[in-house]
C-alpha cells in the first residue's frame, strides 16, 4: 500500500474507481481514472509519466462539473455540481499512487508532482488549500494549481491563501494561470467569467509578494491556428520578472473543433516562441504535449467523457 499519511486505505476513500484507462507504455504513458464520489459525481483523475518527464504527475480535480463553462474545455456546458471536501481531492491522488504502484513504480522514492487541473476551477473552491495541506501528507515533491482566474471574490480569497500555502511550505508550488490569449477581448469571450488583464497582473503581483523567491506565474495560451498570440501586445502587462509564459500546442478535442479552433502549424508555433524570446521570456519545449497525448487526444476531461459516453443508455 501506498504511504498515504495517514488516509483511509482503498476501501474506505471517498473516490472510487469504476475503470482505469492505460496509454501508451513506460517511455511515454498516461493512466486516466473516471473517479466515482460517493454522491456518485465522475471526476477525472490521472497520471503522467515517461523517460522525457523529471517527475510523475498526478493531476486531480477541485470540482464535480464547473461554473466557468470555458468553450475549449470539454465539460462543455455541463452544470458546476459541488466543489470537492479536501478528502475527495486528496484521495484521487491516494488513488492514483495505489494505481502506479501496482504497476510497479515506486511512489514513495519516485518524485512526484500534484497538479490540480482537470475537472473544476481550483480558485473557486474554497477549501483548496485544505486540501493541499492534505496532499502535503503523501509522497509529493511539488505543486501546480491550473486555474482560468476567474471574477469572483471568492477567487481572490483562495489565491491570497494559496499564496500563503506558498510562502509556508518547503515544497515548490506553481501557479498556472490560463490566459487563453494575448487578445483580452478573445480571453472573454472564451472564458467569459474569467478576470480582466490587469486582475491578472495583481495576482502575479500578490504571488510575487508572498513569495519573492518562489516560482514565477505561468501563463499558458491556446496556442491554435488563429488564436492570437503576440508577445508585443502583452509585454508591458505582465513582465518576466513576473510572468514566464507555458508554451503548449493544442491538442484537438471535440468540443474545440465544434468551436472552431484548430491545430497550430510547426511554422507559426516557431514564429510565436521567437517573437516572445525577442521580447525577453523564458520560451522552452518542456510543456508540448508528448507524442502519446497527442495520439490519444489526452486533453483535460477527455477521458471523464470517454467514459460517460461508455457508461450511457444505448438509445433504443
Ligand atoms: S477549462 Fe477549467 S475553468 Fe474552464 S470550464 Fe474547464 S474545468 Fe472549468
Amino acid at each position: 500500500m501506498v504511504g498515504t499519511g495517514g488516509a483511509a486505505v482503498n476501501d474506505t476513500l471517498t473516490v472510487k474507481k469504476d475503470l482505469v484507462f492505460d496509454f501508451g507504455d513506460r517511455d511515454d504513458g498516461a493512466i486516466g481514472i473516471p473517479g466515482i464520489t460517493e454522491d456518485g459525481k465522475v471526476i477525472e483523475t490521472s497520471y503522467f509519466f515517461g523517460k522525457a518527464r523529471p517527475k510523475n504527475i498526478i493531476v486531480v480535480s477541485s470540482q464535480a462539473g464547473c461554473p466557468m463553462r470555458c468553450t475549449f474545455c470539454e465539460l462543455g456546458e455541463e452544470r458546476f455540481a459541488r466543489n470537492l471536501s479536501p478528502e475527495e481531492i486528496r484521495d484521487q491522488a491516494v488513488l492514483m499512487l495505489e494505481q502506479a504502484q501496482m504497476r510497479g513504480f515506486d511512489a514513495v522514492h519516485v518524485p512526484h508532482k500534484v497538479t490540480v487541473a482537470n475537472s473544476g476551477e481550483p480558485l473557486l473552491n474554497a477549501q483548496l488549500v485544505d486540501g493541499l495541506d492534505l496532499l502535503a501528507g503523501l509522497p509529493v515533491r511539488s505543486f501546480k494549481i491550473s486555474t482560468v482566474l476567474p471574477r469572483s471574490e471568492v477567487t481572490a480569497k483562495v489565491l491570497a491563501d494559496l499564496a500563503d500555502f506558498a510562502a509556508r511550505t518547503e515544497r515548490p508550488v506553481q501557479l498556472q494561470i490560463s490566459l487563453i490569449s494575448t487578445l483580452e477581448e478573445r480571453r472573454f469571450r472564451m472564458s467569459p467569467g474569467a478576470a480582466s488583464f490587469r486582475k491578472i497582473r495583481e495576482a502575479g503581483e500578490i504571488w510575487h509578494s508572498k513569495n519573492p523567491t518562489g516560482r514565477k506565474v505561468n501563463l499558458s495560451l491556446i496556442l491554435a491556428e488563429k488564436m492570437p498570440c503576440v508577445a508585443a501586445d502583452v509585454v508591458g502587462m505582465f513582465p518576466s520578472e513576473l510572468f514566464r509564459f507555458r508554451f503548449r500546442e493544442y491538442v484537438p478535442t471535440e468540443n474545440g473543433r465544434d468551436h472552431g479552433i484548430r491545430e497550430i502549424s510547426p511554422e507559426r508555433l516557431a514564429d510565436i516562441k521567437r517573437e516572445f524570446a525577442g521580447q525577453g521570456y523564458e520560451v522552452g519545449d518542456w510543456a508540448s504535449p508528448s507524442p502519446m497525448e497527442r495520439k490519444f487526444g489526452l486533453a483535460s476531461n477527455v477521458i471523464r467523457k470517454t467514459y460517460l459516453r461508455m457508461t450511457s443508455p444505448i438509445p433504443a
